[in-house]
C-alpha cells in the first residue's frame, strides 16, 4: 500500500532528525576505517533509535483533535508503533555496531566497550534501558503471540522504564543536552498525561436508554451530565462505563462510534459483543454514568472534495455510516450524492438497515444498496458496475472487519482508484 504523508508526519519526521542535525558537526564523518565507519554508524542508530522511543512516547499522549494532523487516531497508532519498532531495531544496531567496532583492537578490547568495569555506570545504564526494551516492549510487537489488550496496556506502561534508563544512558555522552530535554519530556509528559490528566478530562454522561438491535448487538443512548461533546459525523470516543453492577470492563476505557449526529443533544453508540467488557455493556443500567473521552478520528476528513461518496460498511464497520447518515438528516441537505453499499451475511441480521433504508426514502442523494454475501459471494466489479456505475470517480470510504476492508482495499485498487481517494477505518488497534 503506497504512503501518504500528512502534515503531522513532517513535524515528526523533523522531530526524529532534530538531536542527530544537532550532533553531526561533533560526530564529524568517519575515516575509511571499518571501525570507524562501525562507530560512527553505532552512534547515529543509537541517536536515532533513541529519539524515535522517545516520540512514540509523545505522540501516544491522546488530546482530543491532535490526532487529526496525523489522519486520526487509528494511523497515528501506527506511527507510534512503527517509531517503537524502528527505534528497537536501531538500538540493537546500535550495541551491535559500537562491539564489531572495536574488534579490531583485539577481542579483550570489545568485550571491554560493552561491558565495562561498574564504573562506567553510564555505560551499564545502556545495558539496562536495552534489558528493559527487550523484557516490556517486543512482546508488545507481538514477537510472542498477540497480547491481551489490557495486558499489552500494561506492558506499555512499564517499558516507560526503559525510556528513563536510555535518557539517563545518553544525557551523560551527549555533546548537547537540550534535543535529549526536549524530546524526553515531551515523552514522559505524554505518559503522566495519559495516566493522571486525561481522567479529568473526561465528561461525564448518564445512560438514558439501551436499545437493542439484534442479538448482541444494542444502542446505547447516552445523556450529557454538565460539558456535552462536540465532534463531527464518523468519530469515536473513548466509553467509560461506571455501573456498579458490570459483570466486566467496569472503569476500562473501550473506543466505539458514535453514531449519533453531531447535532443530537444525546450521544448514541451501537456496541456489538465482541468480548468480555463489549458484552457486559449489553445489560448495563440505564442511569448509571459513563465517562466519555474524546473526540478522535478523521474518517470523513475536514476538506470533503466535491465528488460523490460511495461507503461501504459491514458487521459493526457500519456505524460510521450511521453517524454519516443522521447526519445528512439533521443537515437536510446532500451536497454530493452519498450511496451505501452494506456488506452483511445475512439480510435478516444487519442491524440497522430499516432506519437507513427509511432515511434513503426521504432524503434525495442518498441511497442504500444492500450486499448479501450468503448470496452473492465476496463483493466483486460486477455488483460494483451493476450498483454504482461511476464508483471510481467517488470519494470512497470503507469501515469493517480487517479482511473485509482489505478485500475491498485491494478490490478498488486494482480497478485504479488511487489509494488518497480510499478512506478506511479499522476497528482495532492491536
Ligand atoms: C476506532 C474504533 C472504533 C470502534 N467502534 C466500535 C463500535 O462502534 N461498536 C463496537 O461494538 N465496537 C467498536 N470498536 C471495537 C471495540 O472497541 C471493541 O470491540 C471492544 O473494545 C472490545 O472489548 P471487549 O473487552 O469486549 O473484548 P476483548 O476480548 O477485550 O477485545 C476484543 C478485541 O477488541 C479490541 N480491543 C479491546 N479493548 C480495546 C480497547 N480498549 N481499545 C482498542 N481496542 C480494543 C482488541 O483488538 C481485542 O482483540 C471500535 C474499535 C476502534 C478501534
Amino acid at each position: 500500500m503506497r504512503y501518504h504523508p500528512r502534515a503531522g508526519d513532517l513535524a515528526l519526521a523533523a522531530a526524529v532528525l532534530l538531536p542527530l542535525v544537532v550532533a553531526l558537526p561533533r560526530l564529524g564523518w568517519p575515516a575509511n576505517e571499518a571501525g570507524d565507519w562501525l562507530a560512527w554508524t553505532g552512534r547515529v542508530t543509537g541517536i536515532l533509535g533513541l529519539a524515535m522511543l522517545l516520540l512514540a512516547a509523545a505522540i501516544s499522549i491522546r488530546v482530543p483533535g491532535w490526532d487529526r494532523p496525523f489522519g486520526g487516531l487509528a494511523r497515528l497508532w501506527r506511527l507510534h508503533h512503527g517509531l517503537g519498532f524502528g527505534a528497537f531495531v536501531l538500538l540493537m544496531v546500535h550495541a551491535l555496531a559500537l562491539a564489531l567496532a572495536a574488534v579490531p583492537l583485539g577481542l579483550p578490547v570489545a568485550v571491554e566497550v560493552l561491558f565495562p568495569p561498574f564504573s562506567r555506570g553510564v555505560i551499564w545504564l545502556g545495558w539496562l534501558a536495552w534489558l528493559a526494551m527487550v523484557l516490556f516492549l517486543a512482546p508488545t510487537f507481538g514477537f510472542f503471540g498477540r497480547p491481551r489488550y489490557q495486558a499489552w496496556k500494561r506492558l506499555h506502561l512499564v517499558s516507560a522504564v526503559a525510556l528513563l534508563l536510555a535518557l539517563a544512558h545518553a544525557l551523560p555522552l551527549a555533546g548537547e543536552t537540550w534535543p535529549w530535554w526536549l524530546l524526553g519530556m515531551a515523552g514522559l509528559a505524554a505518559i503522566a498525561w495519559r495516566k493522571l490528566g486525561s481522567r479529568q478530562a473526561r465528561l461525564a454522561y448518564r445512560i438514558e436508554a439501551v436499545e437493542p438491535l439484534a442479538r448482541g448487538v444494542v444502542e446505547l443512548v447516552l445523556a450529557p451530565q454538565g460539558r456535552r461533546l462536540v465532534h463531527e459525523p464518523g468519530q469515536f470516543l473513548y466509553l467509560t462505563p461506571l455501573d456498579k453492577t458490570l459483570a466486566a470492563g467496569r472503569g476500562e476505557e473501550h473506543p466505539y462510534t458514535i453514531t449519533s449526529a453531531p447535532a443530537d443533544d444525546r450521544l448514541r453508540i451501537g456496541i456489538k459483543d465482541l468480548g468480555d467488557a463489549s458484552h457486559a455493556l449489553q445489560t448495563v443500567t440505564p442511569g448509571s454514568i459513563a465517562r466519555v473521552e474524546g473526540p478522535y478520528g478523521d474518517f470523513y476528513g475536514r476538506h470533503p472534495s466535491g465528488r460523490h461518496r460511495l461507503w461501504l460498511g459491514g458487521g459493526i464497520g457500519i456505524t460510521p455510516f450511521v453517524g454519516g447518515a443522521r447526519d445528512l438528516v439533521a443537515r437536510g441537505v446532500v451536497a454530493a450524492q452519498v450511496l451505501l453499499i452494506y456488506l452483511t451475511n445475512r439480510r435478516e441480521r444487519a442491524y440497522y438497515l430499516d432506519e437507513l433504508e427509511s432515511i434513503a426514502e426521504r432524503l434525495a442523494g442518498f441511497s442504500v444498496v444492500v450486499h448479501d454475501y450468503l448470496e452473492r459471494g465476496a463483493l466483486d466489479v460486477a455488483f460494483l458496475v451493476e450498483h454504482c456505475p461511476g464508483f471510481a470517480e467517488r470519494e470512497i470510504h470503507l469501515c469493517g472487519p480487517p479482511a473485509m476492508n482489505a478485500h475491498l482495499m485491494r478490490l478498488l485498487t486494482g480497478q485504479g482508484v488511487p489509494r488518497s481517494r480510499i478512506h478506511s477505518e479499522v476497528l482495532d488497534f492491536l
